[in-house]
Protein backbone atom coordinates (compact mmCIF):
# COMPACT_ATOMS: atom_id res chain seq x y z
CA UNK A 1 0.00 0.00 0.00
CA UNK A 2 0.98 3.14 -0.62
CA UNK A 3 -0.15 5.19 2.41
CA UNK A 4 -0.22 8.21 3.86
CA UNK A 5 -2.12 10.05 6.84
CA UNK A 6 -3.14 13.07 8.53
CA UNK A 7 -3.89 14.47 12.30
CA UNK A 8 -5.29 17.61 13.53
CA UNK A 9 -6.26 18.90 16.44
CA UNK A 10 -9.27 21.20 14.87
CA UNK A 11 -10.05 24.06 15.78
CA UNK A 12 -12.19 23.87 19.06
CA UNK A 13 -10.31 20.51 21.16
CA UNK A 14 -7.43 21.79 22.87
CA UNK A 15 -5.48 18.49 22.25
CA UNK A 16 -5.36 15.79 20.49
CA UNK A 17 -6.84 12.50 21.65
CA UNK A 18 -6.67 10.86 17.98
CA UNK A 19 -4.26 8.74 16.91
CA UNK A 20 -2.83 6.47 13.42
CA UNK A 21 -1.27 3.37 12.41
CA UNK A 22 0.11 3.91 8.91
CA UNK A 23 2.18 1.37 7.41
CA UNK A 24 2.36 -0.77 3.67
CA UNK A 25 0.90 -3.28 5.53
CA UNK A 26 -1.70 -1.74 7.65
CA UNK A 27 -3.42 1.05 8.73
CA UNK A 28 -5.75 2.21 11.14
CA UNK A 29 -7.04 4.88 13.47
CA UNK A 30 -8.12 5.00 17.13
CA UNK A 31 -10.03 7.97 19.02
CA UNK A 32 -9.18 8.11 22.64
CA UNK A 33 -11.79 9.18 25.55
CA UNK A 34 -11.48 9.83 28.93
CA UNK A 35 -10.57 13.24 29.40
CA UNK A 36 -7.16 15.01 28.29
CA UNK A 37 -4.97 12.47 29.29
CA UNK A 38 -7.28 9.22 29.09
CA UNK A 39 -7.70 9.96 26.16
CA UNK A 40 -4.80 10.59 24.21
CA UNK A 41 -3.65 7.73 26.30
CA UNK A 42 -6.21 5.35 25.71
CA UNK A 43 -6.11 5.45 21.43
CA UNK A 44 -1.98 5.18 21.68
CA UNK A 45 -2.12 2.09 23.49
CA UNK A 46 -5.13 0.78 21.32
CA UNK A 47 -2.64 1.40 18.57
CA UNK A 48 0.52 -0.06 19.75
CA UNK A 49 -1.10 -2.96 20.22
CA UNK A 50 -2.10 -3.25 16.74
CA UNK A 51 1.30 -2.54 15.72
CA UNK A 52 2.50 -5.06 17.44
CA UNK A 53 0.61 -7.81 16.84
CA UNK A 54 1.12 -6.67 13.11
CA UNK A 55 4.55 -7.11 13.67
CA UNK A 56 3.82 -10.92 14.60
CA UNK A 57 1.28 -11.70 12.30
CA UNK A 58 -0.52 -15.12 12.41
CA UNK A 59 -1.31 -16.84 9.54
CA UNK A 60 -4.90 -16.22 9.72
CA UNK A 61 -5.35 -12.66 9.31
CA UNK A 62 -8.18 -12.93 11.34
CA UNK A 63 -6.95 -14.10 14.53
CA UNK A 64 -4.14 -11.25 14.24
CA UNK A 65 -7.19 -8.44 14.43
CA UNK A 66 -8.64 -10.99 17.35
CA UNK A 67 -5.77 -10.59 18.89
CA UNK A 68 -5.23 -6.77 18.19
CA UNK A 69 -8.70 -6.20 19.53
CA UNK A 70 -8.52 -8.52 22.84
CA UNK A 71 -4.91 -7.25 23.73
CA UNK A 72 -5.87 -3.59 23.12
CA UNK A 73 -8.70 -4.26 25.28
CA UNK A 74 -6.88 -5.30 28.43
CA UNK A 75 -4.32 -3.06 27.56
CA UNK A 76 -6.12 -0.08 27.64
CA UNK A 77 -8.27 -1.57 31.19
CA UNK A 78 -4.82 -2.40 33.09
CA UNK A 79 -3.84 1.52 31.81
CA UNK A 80 -6.85 2.66 33.25
CA UNK A 81 -6.56 0.76 36.31
CA UNK A 82 -2.95 1.70 36.81
CA UNK A 83 -3.26 5.16 36.33
CA UNK A 84 -6.35 5.66 37.86
CA UNK A 85 -7.65 7.45 34.85
CA UNK A 86 -11.76 6.94 34.78
CA UNK A 87 -13.37 6.92 31.58
CA UNK A 88 -11.04 5.60 29.26
CA UNK A 89 -11.68 4.18 25.90
CA UNK A 90 -10.84 4.41 22.43
CA UNK A 91 -12.57 3.22 19.04
CA UNK A 92 -10.33 1.46 17.11
CA UNK A 93 -10.74 0.92 13.10
CA UNK A 94 -7.84 -1.15 11.48
CA UNK A 95 -7.24 -2.57 8.01
CA UNK A 96 -4.97 -5.29 7.08
CA UNK A 97 -4.27 -6.45 3.60
CA UNK A 98 -3.53 -9.88 3.76
CA UNK A 99 -4.00 -12.97 1.08
CA UNK A 100 -5.34 -10.55 -1.45
CA UNK A 101 -7.59 -9.42 0.87
CA UNK A 102 -8.50 -6.39 2.78
CA UNK A 103 -9.46 -7.24 6.53
CA UNK A 104 -10.79 -4.66 8.75
CA UNK A 105 -11.77 -4.65 12.45
CA UNK A 106 -13.29 -2.07 14.33
CA UNK A 107 -15.35 -1.24 17.34
CA UNK A 108 -16.69 2.50 17.51
CA UNK A 109 -17.65 5.46 15.42
CA UNK A 110 -14.29 6.01 13.18
CA UNK A 111 -14.78 4.58 9.55
CA UNK A 112 -12.99 3.29 6.74
CA UNK A 113 -14.29 3.82 3.77
CA UNK A 114 -12.95 1.96 0.53
CA UNK A 115 -13.14 4.33 -3.02
CA UNK A 116 -13.19 1.94 -6.13
CA UNK A 117 -13.84 3.06 -9.67
CA UNK A 118 -14.68 6.71 -8.26
CA UNK A 119 -17.95 5.36 -5.92
CA UNK A 120 -17.31 5.35 -2.42
CA UNK A 121 -18.17 2.70 -0.13
CA UNK A 122 -18.73 3.08 3.72
CA UNK A 123 -17.35 -0.72 5.16
CA UNK A 124 -18.29 0.09 8.91
CA UNK A 125 -20.63 0.35 10.83
CA UNK A 126 -21.33 3.08 13.64
CA UNK A 127 -21.37 1.89 17.18
CA UNK A 128 -23.17 5.05 17.97
CA UNK A 129 -26.36 6.10 19.39
CA UNK A 130 -27.35 7.82 16.42
CA UNK A 131 -25.52 5.11 14.46
CA UNK A 132 -28.47 2.55 15.74
CA UNK A 133 -31.26 5.07 15.27
CA UNK A 134 -30.18 5.73 11.45
CA UNK A 135 -30.04 1.87 11.55
CA UNK A 136 -33.89 1.94 12.76
CA UNK A 137 -34.73 4.78 10.74
CA UNK A 138 -35.65 7.03 13.43
CA UNK A 139 -32.84 9.53 12.22
CA UNK A 140 -31.35 10.63 9.29
CA UNK A 141 -27.25 9.91 8.12
CA UNK A 142 -27.75 14.63 7.67
CA UNK A 143 -30.00 14.61 10.84
CA UNK A 144 -27.22 12.04 13.16
CA UNK A 145 -24.52 14.36 11.95
CA UNK A 146 -25.44 17.43 13.88
CA UNK A 147 -27.76 15.41 16.56
CA UNK A 148 -26.72 16.45 20.29
CA UNK A 149 -25.99 13.28 21.12
CA UNK A 150 -23.82 11.73 18.25
CA UNK A 151 -20.99 11.58 20.51
CA UNK A 152 -22.26 8.57 22.59
CA UNK A 153 -20.73 5.31 21.43
CA UNK A 154 -22.16 1.86 22.27
CA UNK A 155 -18.94 0.14 21.82
CA UNK A 156 -15.09 1.11 22.39
CA UNK A 157 -11.89 -0.49 23.58
CA UNK A 158 -11.52 0.02 27.18
CA UNK A 159 -14.81 -0.28 28.58
CA UNK A 160 -15.88 -3.67 28.85
CA UNK A 161 -13.88 -6.63 29.86
CA UNK A 162 -15.08 -8.49 26.75
CA UNK A 163 -15.87 -6.46 23.41
CA UNK A 164 -16.58 -7.79 20.30
CA UNK A 165 -15.63 -5.76 17.56
CA UNK A 166 -16.43 -6.28 13.70
CA UNK A 167 -14.06 -8.35 11.76
CA UNK A 168 -14.33 -9.15 8.03
CA UNK A 169 -12.71 -9.27 5.02
CA UNK A 170 -13.22 -7.95 1.42
CA UNK A 171 -11.28 -8.47 -1.88
CA UNK A 172 -9.34 -5.98 -3.28
CA UNK A 173 -8.86 -4.06 -7.09
CA UNK A 174 -5.99 -2.53 -8.67
CA UNK A 175 -6.64 1.31 -8.03
CA UNK A 176 -8.72 0.60 -4.52
CA UNK A 177 -8.45 3.56 -1.75
CA UNK A 178 -8.91 2.79 1.40
CA UNK A 179 -9.96 5.85 3.87
CA UNK A 180 -10.01 5.57 7.56
CA UNK A 181 -11.23 8.52 9.60
CA UNK A 182 -12.00 10.06 13.12
CA UNK A 183 -15.94 11.37 13.64
CA UNK A 184 -13.87 15.07 13.46
CA UNK A 185 -14.09 14.15 9.25
CA UNK A 186 -17.41 12.82 8.80
CA UNK A 187 -19.57 14.76 11.48
CA UNK A 188 -18.81 18.16 8.88
CA UNK A 189 -18.15 16.32 5.88
CA UNK A 190 -21.02 14.54 4.18
CA UNK A 191 -20.37 11.18 2.06
CA UNK A 192 -20.56 13.19 -1.24
CA UNK A 193 -18.31 15.88 -0.44
CA UNK A 194 -15.74 13.25 1.04
CA UNK A 195 -15.79 11.20 -2.05
CA UNK A 196 -15.45 14.04 -4.50
CA UNK A 197 -12.48 15.37 -2.22
CA UNK A 198 -10.78 11.85 -1.70
CA UNK A 199 -10.74 10.97 -5.83
CA UNK A 200 -7.51 11.80 -7.14
CA UNK A 201 -3.67 12.90 -6.22
CA UNK A 202 -1.44 11.06 -4.05
CA UNK A 203 -2.98 9.89 -0.31
CA UNK A 204 -0.92 12.81 0.95
CA UNK A 205 -2.41 15.84 -1.18
CA UNK A 206 -6.37 14.10 0.01
CA UNK A 207 -5.38 13.59 3.50
CA UNK A 208 -5.01 17.19 3.12
CA UNK A 209 -8.30 18.17 1.56
CA UNK A 210 -9.92 16.40 3.74
CA UNK A 211 -8.67 17.41 7.09
CA UNK A 212 -8.72 21.20 5.68
CA UNK A 213 -12.50 20.77 4.47
CA UNK A 214 -13.33 19.56 8.24
CA UNK A 215 -11.62 22.57 9.74
CA UNK A 216 -12.99 25.02 7.30
CA UNK A 217 -16.83 23.31 8.17
CA UNK A 218 -15.95 23.80 12.11
CA UNK A 219 -13.25 21.55 12.85
CA UNK A 220 -15.18 21.05 16.26
CA UNK A 221 -12.87 17.64 16.82
CA UNK A 222 -9.78 16.24 16.44
CA UNK A 223 -9.70 15.07 12.50
CA UNK A 224 -7.67 12.12 11.72
CA UNK A 225 -7.21 10.53 8.19
CA UNK A 226 -5.92 7.67 6.84
CA UNK A 227 -5.00 6.48 3.16
CA UNK A 228 -3.89 3.93 1.55
CA UNK A 229 -3.50 3.03 -1.85
CA UNK A 230 -3.44 -0.41 -3.16
CA UNK A 231 -1.39 -1.62 -5.75
CA UNK A 232 -2.06 -5.62 -6.30
CA UNK A 233 1.96 -7.17 -6.72
CA UNK A 234 3.32 -5.50 -3.37
CA UNK A 235 1.24 -7.16 -0.83
CA UNK A 236 3.17 -5.65 1.73
CA UNK A 237 5.56 -7.86 4.62
CA UNK A 238 4.45 -6.74 8.34
CA UNK A 239 7.49 -4.65 8.68
CA UNK A 240 7.00 -2.68 5.79
CA UNK A 241 6.70 1.01 5.85
CA UNK A 242 7.36 2.75 8.98
CA UNK A 243 4.64 2.51 11.91
CA UNK A 244 4.20 5.86 13.24
CA UNK A 245 2.21 5.42 16.44
CA UNK A 246 2.90 8.59 18.86
CA UNK A 247 4.13 8.20 22.34
CA UNK A 248 4.36 11.64 23.28
CA UNK A 249 1.81 10.51 26.11
CA UNK A 250 3.51 8.23 27.28
CA UNK A 251 6.48 9.37 27.83
CA UNK A 252 4.84 12.03 29.59
CA UNK A 253 3.23 9.81 32.00
CA UNK A 254 6.02 7.25 32.45
CA UNK A 255 8.96 8.26 31.57
CA UNK A 256 10.86 8.03 28.21
CA UNK A 257 10.97 4.84 28.29
CA UNK A 258 7.34 4.52 28.01
CA UNK A 259 5.44 1.70 29.82
CA UNK A 260 6.83 -1.37 31.54
MG1 LIG B 1 -13.59 12.20 17.66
Amino acid sequence: MKYAALSDKGLVRPNNEDAFLATAAAIGVADGMGGHVGGELASQIALEEASKAITLMERRPKSTLAKIFANANSAVLRMARESQQTGMGATLTIAILKKQRIWIGHIGDSRAYLLRGGNLEQLTEDHSLVGDLVRSGELSQDEARTHPKRHVITKAVGTQKLIQPDIFSLSFEEGDRLIICTDGLTNHVEPDSLRKLAVGGSPESACQRLVEAAKERGGSDNITVVIGDINVESESKPNGGSSTVRRSVLSRLFGKNGVN
